[in-house]
């Protein structure tokens, strides 16, 4: 039942941040919806979601009119293809996965033209160990992509989201996430009050994320039970 799972997930994380010395109201819970029905997210949002992160446009697209019944706050956490930033700036709140100064140029205009008055949360994809099979940009290069971002009206740009390296090693992901902390904190000084977001932690390891500094993290299996093998 997704009551109880939504209940184990807020129990985990009230002990993560007490042990870590953080304010329990900090971290927010991003329901990984791909692959699940709009009768499961209505379910989920009764069980007290607000939000949901979807992975691909066209799915995410039809779910969010079926569902736009409800108070619901969507996330695009997926790769992002230029020819769909106009589904994008036009039907989520927020997108997690910037890794390029085009597309930030391009969801930018986008937003402009279908809600100029507000604007688009976004955070800038981390690749910090330079993986080649993953999106996401290098640290190397983070400084240049989130200078051009935050120039963007109709962009507000939030934090930094990852996806840590599959690794048999917790104390090796625990050590990505607090890399990305400390890149988190390096800008704080070079940005805005927005700048405020650490996307980071799925179903495996989201009480590490949270106990180095994640403010969402981002759940799938935990909430939902297994996706299909497809995806
Ligand atoms: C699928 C996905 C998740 C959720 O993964 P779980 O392991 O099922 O919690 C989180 N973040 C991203 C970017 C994803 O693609």
């Amino acid at each position: 039942m997704i009551h109880e799972q939504i209940q184990m997930v807020r129990r985990a994380i009230k002990v993560a941040t007490a042990s870590s010395g953080r304010d329990n109201g900090s971290v927010r819970v991003l329901a990984v919806s791909k692959t699940r029905t709009s009768g499961e997210i209505r379910l989920a949002h009764n069980a007290g979601v607000d939000n949901f992160g979807e992975n691909y446009v066209q799915e995410a697209v039809q779910k969010i009119h079926e569902l736009r019944d409800l108070p619901l706050t969507w996330h695009f956490i997926g790769g992002i293809q230029s020819n769909k930033t106009k589904d994008l700036a036009r039907y989520f709140q927020w997108v997690h996965s910037i890794d390029r100064a085009n597309i930030a140029s391009r969801l930018n205009a986008a937003r402009a033209e279908f809600r100029p008055n507000d604007p688009l949360n976004v955070c800038l994809q981390l690749n910090l160990d330079d993986e080649v099979q993953k999106s996401g940009v290098s640290a190397h290069d983070a400084e240049e992509l989130l200078q051009h971002t935050r120039q963007l009206p109709h962009l507000r740009v939030r934090g930094f989201m990852t996806i840590p390296k599959p690794r048999s090693n917790a104390r090796d992901t625990r050590d990505e996430f607090r890399r990305t902390a400390e890149l988190f904190q390096k800008y704080r000084d070079i940005s805005d009050d927005d700048w405020d977001t650490l996307s980071m932690g799925m179903s495996n390891d989201f009480a590490t994320a949270v106990a180095e500094g994640a403010t969402i993290v981002r759940l799938g299996t935990v909430l939902f039970g297994p996706r299909g093998s497809r995806r």
